[in-house]
């Protein structure tokens, strides 16, 4: 037994230390927030806290006629005051969202870890000061866009109909409307049906901030209710993130309509290990690109392709950090993994797993306690993995990590490049003239040299293949909102 291994039991370990939540103030019911006022209308649903299983609200599910009220409202506003209001104006409003959002932080933060599941460590360090981030960004290109593109005399496309996901509710928010509002556009937006109520806080803010009414419109509901957005004649351009299986129904349904579409889909990164990398390093590197927000992240870093002759010791010390990793309440400042946002995503993660250890991969799971109600899985690692097994190829969306090996860069890439997503990558290595080469040669729209999962709303973000197509972030990200010639 060496030092390290010495166990203390539960006699050495960090004492609770919950964010307190009587700070937070949520309405019993939640509805839409159309033409500047909330509107509780439509059949209600329940968002729960994945960690509890408790309700937090009732949500009320929009149909295609409130859908039309929205986009007729947010077309009210593109043909009103909006449309004809100064871009340096534009960007004022911007601008306060984003003060307001850093004024209610803790408030968002504590909400955002409720309602998804996520550790408060990462929706107060990562989630909210990102959301942040994203609108002091675009709020300044507002007024600059013909700096962006010279000559080209941008104009706003129109009507933007916007459908997002669970995983990251209001940074996914945040990437969607600040740069539709920024290109001067207005907007109907979808949240996931398990994580609206972030969504419901930040059409306070709007308010608050006197946007004029009808330029930003959130409808809550589910699948039928984003397709109305997206089969609504009145909307010019729609941007979705969510599953591959989803882009595909609404790629399907917008074609021959003329409408713009981006698409971030799924994905199934490759995080790849060469036996120079700075190891500690990359450990840390392989736990935040899995292990972050239970795995919910479409660019995770699901595959690990370790170098063989490494192989061993990545493993050993894989293991030993997952067994330092705290799984439990997302409130709690010391934990590591949270809940998992759903009992059918955790469904899907378990039917996954078990798919692994039939096609004979070897599966670990330090020891843990799980509470015992809310949605929980344990941090997992699958070795001798296959390129054919499910768990190689297959999204699964949860702390589930699936290691392969390779002996050469070529090796490395053929493997890497082996997915029909296109997401991401990370690569770890000593030498920047073999991060560059291999870099250059894997398909995937965000590579991490030696870092993994760092997000800045300045990079652009999406993906290639079945990940989708278009970028949010940066320059490139307000291209998807803009006419240009
Ligand atoms: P996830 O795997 O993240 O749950 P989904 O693609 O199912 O991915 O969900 C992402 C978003 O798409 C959610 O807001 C969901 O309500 C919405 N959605 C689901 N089905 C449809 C559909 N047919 N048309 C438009 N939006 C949909």
């Amino acid at each position: 037994m060496t030092a390290r291994d010495l166990l203390f039991g539960d006699l050495w370990d960090y004492a609770p230390a919950p964010e307190s939540t009587n700070h937070i103030e949520l309405k019993a019911q939640y509805g839409h927030f159309i033409n500047g006022q909330f509107v509780e209308e439509g059949q209600p649903f329940e968002t729960i806290n994945p960690a509890t299983e408790e309700t937090l609200a009732q949500i009320h599910s929009a149909d295609e006629a409130m859908v039309d009220r929205a986009v007729k409202a947010a077309r009210a506003a593109l043909e009103g005051p909006w449309g004809s209001m100064p871009a340096s104006e534009r960007a004022k409003y911007i601008f306060r969202i984003a003060r307001l959002i850093q004024e209610r932080a803790r408030e968002l933060a504590v909400i955002e870890s409720m309602d998804g599941g996520k550790p408060i460590r990462e929706s107060r360090d990562v989630d909210i000061p990102l959301v942040a981030a994203h609108f002091f960004y675009y709020a300044g290109w507002a007024d600059k866009l013909e700096f962006a593109f010279p000559g080209a005399r941008p104009r706003p496309v129109g009507v933007a109909g916007q459908i997002i996901p669970w995983n990251f509710p209001l940074l996914m928010a945040a990437w969607k409307i600040a740069p539709a509002l920024a290109c001067g556009n207005t907007i109907v937006i979808k949240p996931a049906e398990t994580t609206p109520l972030t969504a419901m806080k930040l059409a306070e803010i709007i308010q608050d901030a006197g946007l004029p009414p009808g330029v930003v419109n959130i409808v809550n509901g589910a699948g039928a209710t984003g397709a109305a957005i997206v089969d609504h004649p009145g909307t010019d351009k729609i941007a979705f993130t969510g599953s591959t299986e989803v882009g595909k129904i609404i790629q399907r349904s917008l074609a021959g309509t003329g409408k713009r579409l981006t698409l971030e889909l799924g994905g199934k990164g490759a995080n790849i290990i060469f036996d120079d990398a700075p190891l500690d390093q990359a450990i840390e590197g392989i736990v935040n690109g899995i292990f972050f927000n239970q795995g919910h992240v479409c660019c995770a870093g699901s595959r690990l392709l370790v170098q063989e002759s490494i192989h061993d010791e990545v493993v050993r010390r894989l293991k030993h950090r997952m067994s330092t990793l705290r799984v439990g309440d997302p409130l709690d400042k010391n934990t590591d993994i949270g809940a998992i946002n759903s009992r059918e995503q955790l469904n899907k993660i378990t039917e996954l797993v078990q798919a692994g250890e039939t096609e004979g991969a070897t599966c670990f799971q330090p020891e843990c306690n799980l509470p015992g109600k809310g949605f929980f899985f344990r941090p997992t690692v699958f070795t001798g993995v296959t390129q054919a097994h499910r768990i190689a190829q297959e999204e699964i969306f949860g702390p589930v990590l699936s290691v392969l090996t390779f002996r050469t860069p070529a090796e490395a890439i053929a493997k890497a490049n082996n997915s029909e997503y296109g997401l991401s990558a990370g690569i770890w290595t000593d030498k920047g003239s073999k991060l560059f080469k291999v870099a250059g040669a894997i398909r995937a729209g965000v590579i991490w040299g030696n870092t993994y999962n760092k997000f800045d709303p300045s990079s652009p973000f999406g993906g290639y293949k079945e990940s989708g197509f278009g970028r949010e972030g940066g320059l490139h990200g307000l291209l998807p909102y803009l006419e240009v010639e």
